[in-house]
């Protein structure tokens, strides 16, 4: 899927986004390397109970060695699944499948932090992450008397009706966003040709994702293939996507960023850190994340595994029957993580 708009889209694109940047504060309440876990550092989830005394899923023994299934979506609609595309069936059946085995969703910075609070003892972590910022991940539907709903449909409505009927389900997840491609990947639609996306609405979707205990991640500006352009360029586009996540939510920490297509840039550092400095104003954006995703390549190691390795944390793609194989093996093997 190619997202690539030509340059004076870019352009506009980035202007946007350096409209009310500002350099990132520290992180928020980093947590400890306790494995029962704190509140998530990142988002403002607060309010929610730590794991639900409710939450009567099958038990194991506790093995913090095993491995985390760290799930990566893209469009969720269709009629079919796809290589980017997962049906709204699949993914309700994906939710079931890992509710029914024991897993709870926490952020990838909540993995980062071994932050395991909403994980109950017995139980596993797995991670949901969307990328590409697709109206289908997220959207509204506007009433008569203006008001905006969640549109039941899209993966966060259907999150939340399966959080009503499952006990111990909370908003964890990762959104790895685009905010300036083509087709409405830009934070979650920007005009109504795209899954009647109102572009007024985009930074209101950001800003509810990160008060509702969800992560948001860096994932370029328009999902460039960092392996062909110049340094100067993959900062630009790396640390543009995270200034436009600082103007829908102010201070946002960014601590993850994804790589399009799981391709590499160049310096292989700059994924994670670097600076872009505007040609315009001379302002240096500095950008520093904790943790890198991949595009494949399996469940990630445990924070607590000594190869361990936070810029290069693999994931298991929704595509076909992948996930429940891999769910599969990880019980057959018993290398599961288990808090
Ligand atoms: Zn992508």
């Amino acid at each position: 899927m190619s997202f690539q708009k030509t340059c004076a889209v870019i352009s506009v694109a980035l202007l946007a986004a350096c409209g009310a940047s500002k350099s990132s504060p520290a992180t928020k309440g980093s947590a400890t390397g306790d494995v029962s876990g704190n509140a998530p550092s990142t988002g403002g989830a607060g309010n929610q109970p730590a794991a639900s005394a409710n939450d009567t899923g099958p038990k194991l023994p506790a093995n913090h060695m095993g491995r985390i299934p760290v799930l990566e979506y893209h469009v969720i609609g269709g009629t079919q699944n796809a290589l980017y595309t997962r049906t709204v069936a699949s993914f309700k059946a994906d939710l079931e499948d890992v509710y029914k085995r024991g897993y709870r969703p926490i952020t990838v910075a909540q993995m980062l932090d071994k932050n395991f609070g909403d994980v109950p003892d017995g139980m596993s972590p797995v991670i949901f992450v969307f990328d590409d910022a697709s109206p289908s991940q997220f959207s509204y539907i506007q009433g008569a008397d203006g008001k905006l709903t969640i549109d039941p449909n899209s993966a966060i409505g259907i999150w939340e009706d399966f959080m009503k009927t499952h006990p111990g389900w909370k908003n964890r997840g990762t959104f790895c966003m685009l905010n300036g491609a083509a087709a409405g990947h830009n934070f979650f639609g920007d005009t109504p040709k795209y899954g009647g996306q109102q572009k007024a609405w985009r930074f209101q979707k950001v800003k509810w994702l990160a008060d509702n205990g969800f992560e948001l991640c860096d994932h370029t500006i328009w999902h460039m293939k960092l392996n062909k352009y110049p340094d100067a360029a993959v900062q630009q586009q790396i640390a543009g996507n995270m200034m436009a996540i600082d103007s829908a939510v102010a201070g946002y920490k960014v601590r993850t960023m994804a790589l399009p297509y799981g391709l590499w840039p160049t310096n292989k550092s700059l994924a994670w850190q670097g600076t872009w400095t505007d040609p315009k104003t001379g302002i240096a954006h500095p950008y520093h994340f904790d943790a890198v995703l991949e595009v494949a390549g399996g469940p990630t190691r445990s924070p607590y595994d000594p190869q361990f390795d936070p810029h290069h944390i693999t994931r298991v793609q929704a595509v076909a029957n992948d996930i429940h194989t891999v769910l599969d093996q990880l019980d057959k093997s018993k290398t599961r993580f288990v808090k």
